[in-house]
């Protein structure tokens, strides 16, 4: 179910801005318009949904319009045009009571410079937005401390921020936006001031906030790292435009675009893509089943081995067309022949070390879940040409 719907959002920044709108209409860029209308664009017709408990990520180069798209979805900045729907009801129509609340009740936020205020307590700082809300005294340290036991800080509550290293700043941060219970935690490149090994901590520790919370995350950054690591989805901006929104497989294996191309034609695809990226259906067969059968099998689909799973697509081993033929030969049955010491990996496993373990064995490597249930197998082929950069083929590579 989507949360949030965002349609045509546009935001123009100058005197009577409305007057880009036509000019936005007639397909004027950003550039055209300053230099002709005297006016800036900060977002240009956005459209996306974000669905509930989902990490969404808004990513693009400085000034490329993150902070204005993020702050129109709770109209810390009035949209020039367009409508942002949460849960149906539409944010721009609101009025100045609906919208007090829907920013309390609803929506939490977390900035990049922390603003936190030196001379409060860890605990002031968390309770700040509550305060401002005008939540009274207990029931606002009783949620704030709550927040802050949530991000790791339970004990830290009396110290002033100075007093903290810098992730851990962050996370009073983070406690303040997350301090009111809300369904949408608005985070503008909020990493970005960290040192790198912090920040990957912190991302971590966002993904596992993230599993125990089950918020639904808009995360700003600039960062395509970052934004692969923790994005369910990713848009891309540039110049006020989404140019493109997908799974950051998408993004990488279908750029839409020569700008998306040049964004990720750096990144490193054996350090993104995972085994269930590439894999593909096995040929299978049941144990039960005899080895004239298994034979017939291999003719009719072309291959030479069989992946042998039970009734509950437990994987038992592997059965190849020399097997089959021992077993009919000598009247046994698949499980006496098959081999069962057959290359498995997790499907979250990384290119990187499938490639090192594949380069070890001529057999296929197996995928199967942590039941060790059969998901599919990988082929070196897959694993060459996934790492060459060419885009895997709807329904996984073929044999
Ligand atoms: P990002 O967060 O991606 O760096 P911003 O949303 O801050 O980008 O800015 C997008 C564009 O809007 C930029 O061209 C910026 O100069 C312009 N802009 C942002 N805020 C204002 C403002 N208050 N007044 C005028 N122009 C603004
Ligand atoms: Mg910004």
């Amino acid at each position: 179910m989507a949360i949030i719907e965002v349609k045509q959002l546009t935001k123009v920044f100058g005197n009577d801005a409305g007057r880009a709108l036509p000019l936005l209409e007639q397909g004027w860029s950003k550039e055209k318009i300053a230099r002709e209308a005297k006016l800036t664009v900060g977002v240009n017709k956005a459209e996306f949904s974000i669905d509930e408990g989902e990490i969404f990520v808004i990513m693009g180069l400085s000034g490329s319009g993150k902070s204005t798209l993020v702050r129109l979805l709770n109209r810390l900045i009035e949209p020039t045009g367009g409508q942002v729907f949460f849960k149906g009801k539409d944010v721009v129509k609101m009025n100045s009571e609906e919208l007090r609340t829907f920013r309390r009740k609803n929506i939490g936020m977390v900035f990049q410079k922390f603003g936190l205020f030196p001379h409060r307590s860890v605990l002031a700082n968390a309770e700040y937005g509550l305060e401002v809300q005008g939540v009274d005294k207990r029931e606002r340290t009783r949620l704030a401390m709550e927040a802050l036991e949530l991000v790791g800080l339970k004990g830290w509550e009396n110290h002033r921020p100075d007093q903290l290293s810098g992730g851990m700043q962050q996370r009073v941060g983070l406690a303040r936006g997350l301090a009111n219970d809300p369904d949408i935690l608005l985070m503008d490149e909020a990493f970005s001031a960290l040192d790198p090994l912090i920040r990957k901590d912190m991302q971590q520790e966002l993904l596992e906030l993230q599993a125990r919370v089950k918020k639904t995350i808009v995360f700003i950054t600039h960062d395509l790292d970052e934004a692969l690591r923790i994005g369910d989805r990713i848009a891309l901006m540039k110049d006020g435009v989404i140019v493109q929104i997908g799974t950051p497989e998408e993004i990488l294996i279908q750029p839409a675009n020569k700008y998306v191309e040049r964004f990720v034609e750096d990144v490193d695809l054996s350090k993104v893509l995972t085994a269930s990226h590439i894999m593909r259906q096995p040929e299978m067969i049941r144990p039960e089943r005899g080895p004239r059968v298994a034979l017939q099998l291999m003719r009719d689909s072309g291959v030479s081995s069989l992946y042998v799973a039970n009734n509950e697509m437990k994987l038992q081993g592997v059965l190849t067309a020399d097997d089959a033929s021992r077993a009919l030969k000598e009247n046994k049955s698949i499980l006496e022949v098959l081999q069962r010491e057959i290359p498995r990996v997790s499907p979250d496993t990384l290119l990187n070390d499938l490639f090192e373990l594949m380069s070890e064995t001529h057999l296929p490597v197996a995928v199967v879940d942590e039941a060790d249930k059969l998901k599919g197998i990988v082929i070196k082929g897959a694993v060459l040409s996934a790492l060459a950069g060419n885009a895997v083929p709807e329904g996984g590579y073929g044999s």
